[in-house]
């Protein structure tokens, strides 16, 4: 992490885990644990949870995402929720192109282009994924196919607007997996988008930008992947459900 030029960021990711219920429970135990947290902390809920999880964490650190948005304002989309409502009720940041959207519901690169555009001109955050399948590892395609995924996602967006995007590397293989790319392997694709963000906008840009790395980091191994340079922050599944977990992961890039 180099927090001279940029902001390091934490985010968990809970998937369809939590009941409003458990959505308290784990938002009170977190809440103290963290409020000294040196980066930002953004917890990403279920849409259900959303609400509850905004009201508990008012006047704390720990700010509240979604887990995915549609690009149209309004309209015949039924299931869907738009960047409007989710700022409406105090959400900030929104998970976009999560490789299990990607892979269970037909995500592309085109459609988490226009849901990051949508959600930007909102005002929300974007936590924007980015990643791999063990195969292209394999085929050794590694960093074509994220640059690609990244300069196909930030298409249209303004200079501008870049501080409103984190991009979270993610090795499709390492999440969920207990698989978890080493801490050279994150730095060296981070690294990749950085210089693909570069490109497309310039050095200053690009040494701006947060780049996550995300894939079964926790509380064991994350000290070690947030040493790199490239490394800003974490996207975080399993891990951050279990608050003394995700505190130790926070702790890691506060220091
Ligand atoms: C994720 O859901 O983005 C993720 C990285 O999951 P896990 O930490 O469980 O691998």
């Amino acid at each position: 992490m180099n927090k001279t030029l940029r902001k390091a960021v934490i985010a968990g990711n809970w998937k369809m885990n939590n009941t409003r219920v458990e959505t308290k429970a784990l938002i009170n135990d977190l809440i103290p644990l963290v409020k000294d947290a040196d980066c930002e902390v953004v917890v990403c809920v279920p849409f259900t949870n959303l609400e509850t999880a905004v009201n508990l964490t008012k006047g704390t650190n720990v700010k509240v995402g979604a887990q995915n948005v549609h690009f149209e304002k309004s309209g015949a989309f039924t299931g869907e929720i738009s960047a409007d409502m989710l700022t409406e009720m105090g959400v900030e940041y929104v998970v976009v192109g999560h490789s299990e959207r990607r892979q269970y519901f037909g995500e592309t690169n085109v459609t988490v282009n226009k849901r990051t555009k949508a959600a930007v001109a909102a005002g929300l955050k974007v936590l924007l994924c980015v990643g791999e399948l063990l195969e292209e590892r394999e085929q050794g395609i590694t960093d074509e196919l994220v640059a690609l995924q990244t300069k196909i996602a930030l298409q249209g967006i303004d200079k501008a607007d870049l501080n409103k995007i984190i991009i979270a590397y993610e090795p499709v293989w390492a999440i969920g997996t207990g698989k978890t790319a080493t801490a050279d392997q994150a730095n060296e694709v981070c690294a990749v988008i950085r210089a693909t963000v570069a490109k497309i906008y310039d050095q200053a840009a690009a040494d701006a930008m947060t780049i996550q790395y995300g894939g079964s980091m926790n509380a064991g191994n994350a000290a070690e992947l947030l040493s790199k340079p490239d490394v800003d922050g974490g996207l975080i599944g399993g891990a951050s459900l279990k608050a003394a977990d995700f505190a130790t992961i926070i702790n890691a890039a506060s220091k």
